[in-house]
This record gives structure tokens, C-alpha cells and sequence, in this order.
């Protein structure tokens, strides 16, 4: 571990120059041989337009005169830098905490937010996830190229995950979500963030959703397996808005459903409005339509500032889902749930029904549970697991939910 932590490379920025030599100083008490400083964000961030690969680890401080803190991320995701990021402020906790989702949404990897002084015990910490995000980075995180998507959709090889959603009230199992994964015949099983950004960009998104869909391993295929083995299980697949811009979607769906052998009430649209959505009023129509033809559509990562208040105004949505950077700990934090509680109360006068993704522990489940939410979904209940996974994981969680409802 040692040995790891002293080959990383890192970048410090601060403009005052007792904090770079005394953050330097912890550095190097640690082992770390390659620690370079700079006094200026500018003059940082051009050494890594040079070098992008170079550093590991950039350390930056929030308060500097010229270009500060927020800035710099925001310039650093646009270098689309893969390394870690830690941020160093002696400004207030709340401060931080927003800085460091501001980075997220940048897509950067963020390790840590430290509060000036920095302790010995944060920072080796820190370093450690540092050693750890650097051996993950190069293989996990880079988007692969569209023609070896395009491939990839022509030749079957994704798969479909199934993570359980289940009803707070009773424990009982409300539904399964679809996640696409990629099973790659070198890498492995591969996540969707690296490609279906990919299949945005490149017009492929259709043939995914397509697949995901309808495909001979697809999720209403999987609705009719379930339903022959006497689980009628409501199945969700997730929707970019992008391919809501195609007016024989709806009648699309209407008939893979009826070729399945399965009622349209059995499928849940999922949607997130990924960009800007390109022709509103075609998406509203193809929405409705949709709708009208009895298929479920849920308002995914409500919250996100991707799914508005404007879209819940206009469009007839059964189901909401507040995205995940709400819930999980939200009973230990006053600024989450000034936000879960108002859209778990909006959703229920609307008569919509309320998901919470990112249930990771019992308190987000127990607080949801008292604050009225309807269904939950995460790690505390279940991953995503293949489909032959879930009866088994049923069993399991038939015991856990007798105990959580005790
Ligand atoms: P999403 O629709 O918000 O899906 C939830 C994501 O959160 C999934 O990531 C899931 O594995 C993860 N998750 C579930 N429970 C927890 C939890 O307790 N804690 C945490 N931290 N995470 C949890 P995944 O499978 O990597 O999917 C990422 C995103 O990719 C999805 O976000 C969805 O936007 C997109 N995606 C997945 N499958 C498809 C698809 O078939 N079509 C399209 N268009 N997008 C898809
Ligand atoms: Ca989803
Ligand atoms: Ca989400």
C-alpha cells in the first residue's frame, strides 16, 4: 500500500503559499514522491491541458483570488480530467458539500472535501481512495466508441439487469427496474455509463431501447417468463427522452406488449430528460399516446433540475422517482429533506405514485417509511441482479422484510 500511495502524482493549488508548503510538507510525511504546487488555477490548469494523464490526484483549494475554486472544476470537467479531485476550503461545511456535488455533476471523480487544517488520518485517507480511483480509473471509466456500441447492440451482447422495487408499507415486491449492461466478450460485464451516453450521441439509442425492450433477452420477454411462473411482476425500463421525438413510438410499444402476452400495464416507462428536450410538443404527444394506451410512465431522478417541475405540469406521469442524491441519508440531513419531503407530498396530490432510489441502509429505509413514501428501491433492498437471480433473492428478502416489519 505504501509503495502505491508514494507513486502517486499530484497536483496542489493554492494561492497562498504557507498552505501549498505545509500541505506539501503532509505529503511528503506520507511518502509521496511527485507533489507539485501551483499558486494559480490558470497556470494549473494549462500544465494539465498539456499533460492530462499526468497527474492522479489534483488537490484545490476553493478561496483564490483570480480564478477560484468553483471555476477551476467547472474548467477541469471540461478537460474531462479522469483523475481524483480533492477539495480544501476553510469556508463553511455547507460550502464544500455544494462544491463537491457541483464537481459531481462534472462528471469528476471526487475524493474528498477537506476542511482547513487538514488532519494526517483525513488526508492518508483520502490518498488511499486516491490509489484505489487511480487502479479503477483506466480500465472502468472511459465511454467506448460508438462503432463498437453499434456492434455490440447488432450482436446481442447486452444484457439486462433487474433490481427490485418494493412497496414500504408491506414489503411486498411492487416491481423490477431494467439496467442494461454490456457483456463484453474481453471486459467483461461492463456499466451503462460508458456507453449509453455514446448511443445518444450517435443515434443509437433507439436500437438500444429497442433491445433492452423487445429484444429476444428483453425485459417484456422477461415480464412473460415471470408471468408463466405465476409472478406478474411490473417491469421498468429506463427511456432518454431523446427517443421521444419518434411519433410511431407509442403504437411501437403497444405491439411489442401485445406480441409478449402481457398487459400494458405491466411495462413502466422510465424517463429522464438527458438535454434539452428537441421538440417538446412531439414528446408530449408521443407521451400521451402512450399513456392512453395504458403503459405506466414514472418521471425518473425528479430532482436533478433534468426532470422539472414544467415536465410534471404537462405531462401525465403515473409514477415519481426521487433521484438518489436526495435519499440516501436524508434522515441526517436538514437540505435533503427540504427537498424529499415537498416532492413526496407534490407527487401524492397529483396522485402519483412515489419511488425512492438509493435506499442504502435502514435509516433511508425507515425514514421513508414514515414519510409516507410508496415503493423503495437500492442496495439496502437489492442490486441489480440477472433475472434468474430474483426468485432467489425473493426468498431471501420474504425473511429480512418479516424482521423489518416486526
Ligand atoms: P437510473 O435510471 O437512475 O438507475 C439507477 C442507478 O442507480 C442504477 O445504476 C443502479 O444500479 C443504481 N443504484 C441502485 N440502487 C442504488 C443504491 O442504493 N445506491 C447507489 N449509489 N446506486 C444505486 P446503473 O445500472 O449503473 O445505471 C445507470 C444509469 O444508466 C441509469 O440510472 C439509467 O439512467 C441509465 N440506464 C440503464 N439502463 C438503461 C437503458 O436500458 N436505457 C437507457 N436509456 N438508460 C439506461
Ligand atoms: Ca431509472
Ligand atoms: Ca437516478
Amino acid at each position: 500500500m505504501t509503495s502505491e500511495l508514494s507513486a502517486l502524482r499530484v497536483l496542489l493549488i493554492d494561492d497562498e503559499p504557507f498552505q501549498l508548503k505545509l500541505l506539501s510538507r503532509q505529503f511528503a510525511n506520507l511518502g509521496l514522491q511527485d507533489v507539485q504546487t501551483c499558486q494559480d488555477a490558470r497556470v494549473a490548469l494549462a500544465r494539465l491541458k498539456q499533460e492530462p494523464a499526468h497527474f492522479d490526484l489534483v488537490c484545490c483549494d476553493l478561496q483564490m483570488p483570480d480564478m477560484d475554486g468553483i471555476e477551476f472544476v467547472r474548467h477541469l470537467g471540461e478537460l474531462r480530467f479522469g483523475g481524483g479531485l480533492v477539495l480544501v476550503s476553510g469556508e463553511d461545511k455547507r460550502i464544500l458539500q455544494t462544491a463537491q456535488r457541483l464537481a459531481e455533476s462534472h462528471t469528476l471523480r471526487v475524493l474528498g472535501a477537506l476542511h482547513k487544517p487538514v488532519m494526517p488520518e483525513q488526508l492518508k485517507t483520502t490518498l488511499r481512495l486516491a490509489t484505489q480511483a487511480r487502479a479503477a480509473t483506466r480500465a472502468v471509466h472511459a465511454a467506448y466508441p460508438a462503432n463498437e456500441v453499434a456492434l455490440a447492440i447488432e450482436q446481442a451482447q447486452l444484457v439486462n439487469y433487474y433490481q427490485p422495487k418494493v412497496e414500504l408499507a408491506s414489503g411486498r415486491l411492487a416491481g423490477v427496474e431494467a439496467l442494461v449492461r454490456w457483456q463484453h466478450p474481453e471486459d467483461g460485464l461492463v456499466m451503462p455509463d460508458r456507453f449509453i451516453g455514446v448511443a445518444e450521441e450517435h443515434g443509437l439509442i433507439d436500437d438500444l431501447t429497442r433491445c433492452v425492450l423487445a429484444g429476444p433477452n428483453g425485459a417484456l420477454q422477461q415480464a412473460r417468463s415471470w408471468q408463466d411462473m405465476g409472478c406478474a411482476l411490473q417491469v421498468a425500463v429506463n427511456v432518454s427522452m431523446d427517443s421521444l421525438t419518434d411519433h410511431a413510438f407509442p403504437d411501437y410499444v403497444a405491439q411489442a406488449v401485445a406480441a409478449a402476452g402481457v398487459p400494458a400495464s405491466r411495462l413502466m416507462l422510465e424517463v429522464t430528460e438527458s438535454r434539452a428536450m428537441k421538440d417538446p410538443m412531439a414528446t408530449l404527444d408521443i407521451l400521451t399516446r402512450l399513456r392512453l394506451r395504458r403503459i405506466g410512465l414514472s418521471i425518473d431522478d425528479f430532482g436533478t433540475g433534468h426532470s422539472s417541475l414544467a415536465q410534471l405540469r404537462d405531462i401525465p406521469f403515473d409514477e415519481l422517482k426521487v433521484d438518489r442524491s436526495f435519499v440516501h441519508g436524508a434522515c441526517a440531513n436538514e437540505a435533503l429533506r427540504a427537498i424529499l419531503q415537498p416532492s413526496l407530498n407534490m407527487a401524492r396530490q397529483l396522485g402519483m405514485k412515489t419511488v425512492a432510489e438509493g435506499v442504502e441502509d435502514i435509516d433511508d429505509w425507515q425514514y421513508l417509511q414514515a414519510a409516507g413514501c410508496d415503493v423503495a428501491q437500492g442496495y439496502f433492498i437489492g442490486r441489480p441482479m440477472p433475472p434468474g437471480h430474483l426468485l432467489g433473492w425473493l426468498a431471501e428478502w420474504e425473511v429480512r422484510r418479516g424482521a423489518l416489519l416486526a
